[in-house]
Formats: structure tokens, sequence, C-alpha cells
């Protein structure tokens, strides 16, 4: 992708906490109703923000856990069969024309070696590199398995494992908790896949980033921030009280158990999506393609698979 379409730096605009305590105040004269804190806005009060007079929807392309590998299956995992079910969202992705698209992580599967794990990443990223110029990778465990970090990002052409972006009037974040308990990146068989944490520089970072931001906010990620089970990011608490003290995000979207899953906490939309490479035939594909609307209508239309919701605004 061309780096330069990832706004890698941060707004350090020191009065957008105060636009959006002035915006609340708006919001909440507008609505007739009490509301003692900036944490407690609905979506609805969010983005009752007059769109500005450019902004548009933002349509993007989703898919996630594709697991890609030139291997047998094993179980209910047909690593080979997601280079056809890709070419089928490609072929709706074309139709639909989005902004840009995300991948969730897992983009593929486990090699014995660097080099055949290298050969998979190159075989699949060049199917997906040509969807759309726009694109985004989650780190997934699996993306990160025999490769080190560097190496998957560099084989994407992806600069950083997390980041964030704008565009029209929405801010995106896609976030990495590919790091082990005590710290460490995760890489070359290095970890246990239930040890998921945004390490601590991240979560910093994070703070910072929702901070600085007005926007009404959309994140990505691979490991779950709504269970605490194994599919679960450990520091899961701590990540979402960020996202809730900042007031302005929406939804998040995430991979890893492979199913359709929706919970609702803190006033967030968090949504799992269903995986590419779970069973065989075009029957089981699954992709989506999402519209946010200015005026805070978030539509997700899922194909095969992958449910539909809609969220009003
Ligand atoms: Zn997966």
């Amino acid at each position: 992708m061309n780096p330069a379409s990832n706004s890698f730096v941060e707004s350090a605009d020191p009065t957008c906490r105060l636009n959006r305590h002035a915006f609340a105040r708006r919001a909440m004269l507008r609505n007739g109703s009490l509301v003692l804190a900036a944490t407690a806005l609905t979506n609805k009060m969010l983005f009752s923000k007059e769109p500005e007079s450019n902004s548009k929807a933002v349509r993007v392309g989703v898919i996630t856990d594709l697991h890609y590998a030139d291997k047998s299956p094993a179980g209910s995992r047909h690593y080979r069969e997601t280079l056809g079910k890709l070419e089928t969202a490609s072929k709706q992705f074309a139709a639909n024309q989005p902004d840009f698209v995300v991948e969730l992580g897992d983009l593929i599967d486990a090699a014995d070696s660097v080099d055949v794990e290298q050969g998979y990443l190159k075989t699949i990223n060049r199917q997906f590199a040509s969807i759309c110029d726009d694109r985004h990778y989650v780190l997934g465990n699996h993306c990160v398995d025999t490769l080190s970090k560097d190496e998957f990002l560099g084989g994407v052409e992806q600069e950083r494992s997390f980041y964030s972006f704008d565009r029209e009037g929405i801010h995106f974040i896609v976030l990495d908790a590919c790091f082990r308990g005590d710290g460490k990146s995760y890489g070359r068989r290095n970890f246990h896949w239930t040890d998921a944490n945004v390490s601590a520089e991240e979560l910093e970072w994070l703070r910072g980033d929702l901070k600085s931001n007005s926007k009404p906010t959309v994140v990505f990620a691979h490991q779950r921030l709504d269970v605490s089970n194994n599919h679960g990011v450990k520091n899961c608490v701590d990540v979402r009280k960020a996202l809730e003290e900042s007031g302005n995000v929406v939804a998040v979207f995430q991979g890893h158990s492979h199913q359709n899953d929706l919970n609702e906490i803190g006033g967030i939309h968090y949504c799992t999506m269903a995986a590419m490479v779970e069973g065989s035939g075009p029957e089981s594909n699954g992709y989506s393609v999402m519209d946010i609307q200015p005026d805070g209508t978030i539509e997700i239309k899922g194909f095969v698979r992958q449910a539909s919701y809609r969220w009003d605004a």
C-alpha cells in the first residue's frame, strides 16, 4: 500500500477536547435531556453533529481470518479454499467500490519454515492487493507464528502494527494485541495464543490518540476486547476503559473466534466477524461491506455466513 495513505501523525490540536465538550453541551440541549458526563453520550448524540459540507458515507470492505496456506484441511479449516473465496469477495468489492479494505487478522496460517510462510503471504497478499489500493492489515496471532512482525509488515508493505487514520469525518484505529503478558512481541513461535495483550506502550499511545480526536471512531482488532475467555485480550478491561472514556468510539470490529457475535458494552458495539477459512465450498464464505453514514447509521451488509447489522444513529 501507499504509506502516505495512512495518517500516522496524531492531531495535536489541544482544542479537540473543548470542542467535544461544547458539542456535548449542544447535543444535550437538542435532546432536551440532562447528561452529566461526556462518557454518557449515546451514538445518536455523537453523530448528531452537523456533517461537514463535503462529508459523505465511508464504505469499507471487511474480511477476516483467511488463514491462507497451501496445506490440506484440518478440522473445519479449509486453507487452500481461501483463494477461491477471496476471489468471490473481490468481485463483490469491485461492484461496491469500498473506500478502503481491512482484514482483521490471521491472513495466513503456519508453515514449517519462514521461507514457505513468506510464500503463503505473497500468494494471498497478491490477490488481496488487487482489490483496493487503500488497505489495512490487523495483526493476528497466526500472521506472526513463524514470521516476525517486521517480516509480516514488510510482506504487506505496512509501516506499523498499530496506528490511526481518518477518512471523511470518521476516525479509524488499528490495534495490535499480539504482545505477551511480559510486553514482548509475538514472533517465531515465542508465545501461547491465549496470552494476548495490548502492550503498555500501545495503550499509552491509544489514550493519547483518542484524547486528540473528536471524530466518531471505529476500532479494528483481531483478538476480542469484549470477552475474558481464551479468545479475549488479557487486559481488555483497560482497553475498553480507554475507549469508553473517549466518548467517541462507536464500534469495534474483531475476528479471532471465527463465528458471528455481537456484544454492546458501555455504549460500544463489539462485533466479531465470521472467518473466511471455516468450511468448504462457496456456501461457507464470509465477508462484508460496511457503510458509515455521516448521520451515524452503520450498516453492515454481510455475505454468505457473515451476519448483517444496522445500527441507527
Ligand atoms: Zn483465526
